[in-house]
């Protein structure tokens, strides 16, 4: 109990000082006297803080304003006025809260771009009504010339909504802030990289000794770009304040004011607007992936439990959705680039479409297999065999380090035919490779092989052996290898060995591990195609 009092006050002073010295530090080019300035981030805190905490919380904003008037402006206009503005802000910021979390139901952790959009048209919104009442009020009382009234307006509304869409959402995406955020700020080399060419850039714009730095902002924008693709909203909210900061400072540093108030406005509206709309856009793809592949684990769970024949529709089923999504990207990635027309990635994301629809295939297939054993047979070589699953198996083990050979024993992979359904073959050959990789990854091993030898038995059957130097097979694991749902991974589903031994048997074959000195050898055998 004690703990959450102490916890409140902290809060409550922390919070006053904080709104007191960010309203010192960001009070530049005033329309003196009063908070007539570029941009007001200390109004960006007191929305977060009634965003986060609720709006129960606008006296300890009032208190704010009201210590910023008397720290920062001495209380230099009339006592009355001052109260009744700080009334007013704390009303209109108090009204804009409860509109966005109470009536559009806003989530205020920025999830969706949906937020972001009611986000920035209430705060455009409500804080016109606040600057035109705050200047006003001053234009009544004679402290501001009639001349002045728009521009001042339009200065203080802009200078409000710029300090809140740069310190709202960077205050909401970070709080509470962690030491293994921080960590992860500064431990990658990316990151690194990326803060380094943003002070370059700054320094690149507005390091030299040039009037009119202000035409050759653009490069500004390139930081900010790459880091809300890399790291969405959250890596979006931080380089916007560091450029801003940067932005203000070269202005305040440079002694001919050759930029006009309006100039720095417009710039640092659309540079934070960019950064924000594209960080979104990025943060709500990245949450729709997490939440497709946590759609994935859960069903997979859910999957042990299930009949084979049920777990094929569900599989097949559920993993339409996401492959067809894939699909749909992968095509609008091919009609942006063939705008520039870079030829080989063209090629690339052909093939990746060949393979979407293939993976598709295959659970269709497999789904038939189980419901009725129905299969599509056809006399094809070996070579064939694998020359249509290799790029997919190599790459994969590439991936994870394997050095994956084939190599052909006393047989001619051209000549030798056999009678099969090319998907569910191939199945058996992905599923036997990707166990060995899994095996070779999970543990320590002194080297990653895989070798796969095709031959022939005494029998003048086709005789596949995929051999491994992982740590083999537990002993306990193996008289239960090919019962569905066994499995020994986190992640597995206990259903690739025995899928692929029904396909074998399917097509009058065999599927056993053999006993090996090292590792794990799975061998298969079909019979070759009959002449007639
Ligand atoms: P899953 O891969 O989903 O676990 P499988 O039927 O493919 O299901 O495999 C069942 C289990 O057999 C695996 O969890 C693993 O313990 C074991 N296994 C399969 N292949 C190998 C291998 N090459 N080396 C070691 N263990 C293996």
């Amino acid at each position: 109990m004690r703990r959450t009092k102490n916890h409140l006050a902290l809060l409550l002073i922390g919070y006053v000082v904080v709104y007191v010295l960010v309203d010192r530090v960001s009070y530049i080019y005033p329309v003196a006297p009063f908070a007539i300035t570029p941009w007001n981030p200390q109004t960006g805190l007191a929305l977060a803080l009634l965003l986060r905490f609720g709006v129960r919380f606008w006296p300890l904003q009032f208190a704010g304003a009201l210590a910023a008037e008397w720290y920062v402006r001495d209380f230099q206009a009339p006592l009355g006025l001052i109260l009744l503005s700080c009334a007013i802000m704390t009303a209109g910021y108090t009204a804009a809260s409860a509109v966005l979390v109470g009536k559009l139901r806003i989530d205020p952790t920025f999830t969706r771009l949906r937020d972001l959009n009611w986000f920035m048209a209430v705060v455009i919104a409500f804080t016109l009504p606040i600057a035109l009442s705050y200047i006003m009020m001053f234009l009544f009382d004679g402290l501001i010339p009639p001349d002045e009234f728009l521009m001042d307006v339009l200065i203080y509304w802009v200078g409000d909504v710029i300090g809140i869409i740069v310190t709202t959402p960077l205050l909401l995406v970070h709080w509470p802030v962690t030491v293994n955020a921080l960590r992860r700020l500064f431990g990658s080399r990316e990151n690194i990289a990326q803060i380094i060419t943003i002070l370059c850039v700054l320094w690149g714009v507005f390091g030299w000794n040039v009037t009119d730095e202000f035409k050759y902002f653009y490069p500004l924008f390139l930081p900010l770009i790459w880091i809300a693709m890399r790291h969405g909203l959250k890596g979006a909210t931080l380089a916007i304040l560091v450029i801003q900061l940067g932005l203000i400072i070269s202005v305040q540093r440079s002694e001919q004011r050759y930029v006009t108030v309006l100039e720095l406005q417009a710039l640092m509206f659309a540079l934070a607007a960019t950064g924000l709309f594209l960080g979104m856009a990025v943060t709500e793809r990245q949450r729709a992936e997490s939440m497709l592949s946590q759609r994935e684990v859960i069903l997979n769970r859910a999957l042990r439990f299930a009949s084979a024949s049920e777990m094929s529709s569900a599989l097949a089923h559920e993993l339409n959705q996401p492959l067809s999504a894939i699909g749909g990207y992968v095509s609008s990635c091919r009609l942006l680039l063939s705008a520039r027309q870079p030829e080989r990635l063209h090629d690339t994301l052909e093939k990746v479409t060949a393979e979407v629809a293939r993976a598709s295939q295959v659970i269709h297939r497999l789904r038939d297999f189980y419901r009725g054993g129905v299969t599509k047979l056809e006399r094809i070589t070996v070579a064939e065999l694998f020359e249509g699953i290799w790029s997919s198996v190599i790459k994969k083990a590439e991936r994870h380090g394997v050095n994956l050979k084939i190599q052909f024993d006393d047989i001619l992979p051209e000549i030798f035919q056999i009678f099969i359904d090319r998907i569910q073959l191939e199945t058996v050959v992905h599923n036997l490779v990707a166990n060995a990789i899994d095996a070779l990854v999970a543990g320590p091993v002194e080297r990653r092989e895989i070798l796969i030898t095709v031959g022939k038995d005494p029998a003048g059957r086709l005789r596949v052996e995929v051999r491994d130097t992982g740590p083999g097979v537990p002993m306990e694991m193996q008289s239960r290898l090919f019962d569905v749902f066994e499995t020994t991974k986190p992640e597995g589903l206990g259903l690739g060995l025995g899928i692929s031994r029904s396909i074998i048997e399917a097509h009058g074959g065999k599927l056993w591990l053999e006993p090996t000195a090292e590792g794990a050898c799975f061998i298969f055998t079909l019979p070759a195609a009959t002449d007639e």
